[in-house]
């Protein structure tokens, strides 16, 4: 495999085309960034922490038979993926208020969520990532009504898996995003799953351990990314 030319540099990730055309290389970088690229770090080890902390819970998924576009950690900062043709939508579901859903609804942080709520929002940062409902995804061509549906029943089997691991280490999930894309006809989650787009919280004490800390300037940021790894037992 032999990485070939710069496909597409995001925010916090570089994406990078192969000599084979179904598989791209991900490199993550220390660059963080929150409130749609409007405030922007460089934050040391990030990447390196991310890379690992992403193939671990990929793995992991991907043992619990949930389909995935990961393939392999190359190097430090990169792992190799499926190229997907990637939905424009993002799946967020929340088993603790916090964030936009508080922001949005005037509903108090911390509370616990029965059912957890799932919300899709479009992903377009010029448009501060507004929040979409199934009928736009049609309407407007994002995503088929079967893949809303998979969507749907992918996200809740994902949250199974991470509730548990995550609640075994003390720690509480209390929302995050997923990403999908499509390959050979089949949705595979795609992107990252990593403490830059989850919330995570200490059990016990509630400290935020995610990227909140970065958001609010709470300072020791990747060093709580590395706490919640080496909690989760991934080899840093
Ligand atoms: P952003 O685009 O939000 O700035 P990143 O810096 O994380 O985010 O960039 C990574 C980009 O790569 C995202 O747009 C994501 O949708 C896309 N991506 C992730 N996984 C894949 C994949 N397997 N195939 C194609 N694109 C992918
Ligand atoms: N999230 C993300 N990328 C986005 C929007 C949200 O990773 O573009 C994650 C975020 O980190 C949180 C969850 O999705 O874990 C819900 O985010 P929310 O809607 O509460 O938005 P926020 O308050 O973070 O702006």
């Amino acid at each position: 495999m032999e990485k070939r030319t710069e496909l597409y540099a995001g925010k916090a990730k570089t994406v990078y085309t192969t000599d084979d055309p179904e598989r791209l290389v991900l490199e993550f970088r220390d660059d963080t960034s929150a409130f749609d690229g409007e405030k922007v770090a460089q934050l040391a080890r990030k990447g390196r922490v991310n890379n690992r902390f992403n193939a671990f819970i990929m793995e992991r998924l991907q043992a619990a038979g949930i389909p995935t576009h990961f393939e392999r950690l190359l190097s430090e900062r990169e792992s190799l993926v499926k190229r997907l043709d990637m939905l424009p939508v993002e799946s967020v579901i929340r088993n603790v208020s916090a964030g936009s859903l508080c922001r949005r609804l005037g509903i108090e942080e911390g509370l616990d969520l029965e059912p957890p709520v799932q919300e899709f929002f479009l992903k377009n940062d010029a448009l501060h990532d507004p929040m979409i409902n199934e009928s736009h995804m049609i309407t407007f061509h994002w995503a088929t009504e079967g893949e809303i549906s998979r969507m749907k029943e992918l996200t809740r089997q994902v949250n199974g898996v991470l509730q548990t691991l995550f609640a075994d280490a003390g720690l509480v999930l209390v929302d995050y995003k997923l990403e999908f894309g499509r390959f050979r006809g089949e949705l595979l989650l795609g992107d990252e799953f990593t403490p830059d787009g989850c919330r995570l919280w200490d059990r016990e004490t509630r400290e935020k351990l995610d990227k909140d800390r970065f958001r609010q300037g709470l300072g020791s940021v990747v060093e709580s990314y590395e706490e919640v790894a080496r909690r989760i037992g991934v080899e840093l």
